[in-house]
């Protein structure tokens, strides 16, 4: 039976994030998916600005950049009369914000780049292969860990030595490994396996149709358009630029079936527009109202993350980002834990800094989407108070920052992104940072620390710690607090 350091379950942004950053740690990692080859249509559009300095680390923004692009013009219809048109000029980019926009880019387009990304750095993903089983062992004690009635969870025992997981799979292969990440989505297996609760609510009536098609009869220059009705519904497209790709998403009654005839008559309804003709679906999905959250997003060695973990609706755009942020936090520690550079204590502080970020998200997302049900039943509300309301909404998704609360991770100081800037010689900030170690920033040289998990530079003013994630740690006048957090961090 093979055996791995780290096997990543699901292939989905979520987990090819985690996997391109262990990987460049030197970290044995498998990444496996059950679909026999990739695909999976646009689904999620938005790159944040902290999930693109997120990939910039790992190596994979430049070329999500390239390949995307800033979605500036968004048109709002009052049943098919227009109501008023969003011009968002691009922020501009500077030393402080390399990536200050919002980048648009279909998902599928981005799974691509970390895969290739993933090749880079050595990896890569095993299609066609579905987990079925999983089980938990423990070190010394050799305990299950939990595990659902009827499903059948093997025990492992070993005498010594981190504990494993053994994984199986539909061909009745097994993998055995020491971490074991669910990235396996919203039906994730993983978190049946483990028995983990997912709790929140479910509306099967609140549905939509999402598709990626080519059609005729709208210039995709105009941008994204969204047509909004209290009898007959919403319809939104959004072209994907130099592509002749649009997605359409429509929302669908309970007994409307999601073909392309429904897809086409409920366009041609709601838009009003006869010459709008869907020629091609390319691929299409139907989303329902989800808002749920895992009771826990670790398990002894098993971790949840992204849609695993959490779901909820797309308005706000958090679904993808959200699941880059999560691997992004989880990567650098189980990175350092594997690499026997810190305890496993650290790993503990994953669930406790991403579940009360999934927590707002949940509530964001759904005071979102509920004001957007109130706007569609409140027809003679006043355009330009509308599109104030929409366009601070556009602006707070672009300063999308999370902040996490003090812990063991966050002392004084601490706990929002590290702004960039640029360096006496020219180089970024964040070049300082690239990797997967701490970063001191201090008016004095400080020594001592094990050069792979801690790089010392010389900056006036206080002390800073920068995290591996970007995120500032701690800032102090001395750098007594600075050695007793690193005490701390590697004593666990
Ligand atoms: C129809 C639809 C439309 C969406 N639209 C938007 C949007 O507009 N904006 C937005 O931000 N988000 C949107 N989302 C959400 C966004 O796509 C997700 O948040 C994002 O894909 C989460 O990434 P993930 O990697 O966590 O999970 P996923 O992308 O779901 O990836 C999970 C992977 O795990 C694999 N897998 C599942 N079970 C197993 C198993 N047993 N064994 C092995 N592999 C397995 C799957 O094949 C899949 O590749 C949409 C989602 C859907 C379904």
């Amino acid at each position: 039976m093979d055996t791995v350091d780290v096997l990543i379950v699901g292939a989905g942004p979520t987990g090819l994030t985690l996997a391109c950053d262990l990987a460049r740690q030197g970290v044995a990692v498998r990444i496996v998916d059950r679909s026999p080859r990739p695909g999976g249509g646009g689904r999620g559009f938005s790159l944040k600005p902290r999930s693109l300095a997120a990939l910039d680390d790992l190596g994979a923004a430049r070329e999500i950049a390239t390949a995307g692009f800033v979605e500036r013009r968004t048109r709002f219809h009052q049943g098919t009369r227009r109501l008023f048109e969003l011009d968002t000029p691009p922020a501009p980019v500077t030393v402080e914000q390399p990536y200050p926009n919002v980048v648009a880019l279909p998902q599928w387009r981005t799974e691509a780049i970390l895969r290739d990304r993933l090749a880079e750095l050595g990896g890569k993903v095993e299609f066609g292969m579905r987990v079925t089983g999983l089980a938990v062992g423990e070190a010394e004690s050799g305990s299950r860990v939990s595990g659902p009635a009827g499903i059948e969870v093997r025990s492992g025992t070993r005498a010594a030595g981190p504990g494993w997981s053994e994984v199986s799979f539909a061909g009745g292969e097994r993998i055995r490994a020491r971490f074991v990440v669910g990235a396996d989505g919203g039906r994730s297996t993983i978190r049946r396996e483990l028995g983990v609760a997912f709790t929140g609510r479910t509306d099967p009536d609140t549905r939509a149709m999402i598709s990626d098609v080519r059609l005729d009869g709208l210039d995709p220059a105009g941008g994204v358009n969204m047509w909004l009705s209290p009898q007959r519904g919403v319809a939104v497209t959004r072209p994907v630029p130099g592509t002749g790709v649009w997605q359409v998403v429509v929302s669908l009654g309970p007994d409307l079936p999601d073909d392309e005839e429904t897809l086409q008559r409920l366009l041609t309804e709601r838009t009003g527009l006869a010459g709008l003709r869907v020629t091609e679906v390319l691929w299409h999905s139907v989303w329902r109202y989800n808002l749920r959250i895992a009771e826990r997003f670790r398990a002894g060695p098993v971790f949840l993350a992204g849609d695993a973990a959490h779901v909820h609706s797309p308005f706000g755009g958090h679904g993808m980002n959200t699941g880059i942020q999560d691997a992004y936090n989880l990567g650098w520690k189980l990175g350092l834990v594997v690499r026997g550079l810190a305890p496993e204590g650290l790993l503990d502080t994953y669930e406790s800094e991403r579940m009360p970020v999934a927590r707002q998200i949940l509530a964001d997302s759904d005071q979102r989407m509920g004001s957007m049900m109130t706007w569609r039943f409140a027809r003679p509300l006043l355009g330009p108070l509308l599109k104030a309301g929409f366009r601070r909404r556009q602006r707070s998704t672009r300063q999308d920052h999370p902040v996490y609360p003090a812990g063991p991770l966050i002392g004084d100081g601490g706990g929002a992104p590290m702004p960039d800037g640029s360096l006496p010689t020219g180089a970024r900030l964040s070049d300082l940072f690239r990797g997967s170690h701490f970063t001191v920033l201090g008016p004095e040289p400080v020594t001592g620390f094990d050069p792979e998990l801690v790089h010392v530079h010389r900056m006036a003013g206080d002390y800073r710690v920068v995290r591996p994630d970007g995120y500032l740690a701690l800032t102090a006048p001395t750098v007594e607090p600075v050695r007793a957090y690193f005490d701390r961090l590697t004593a666990g």
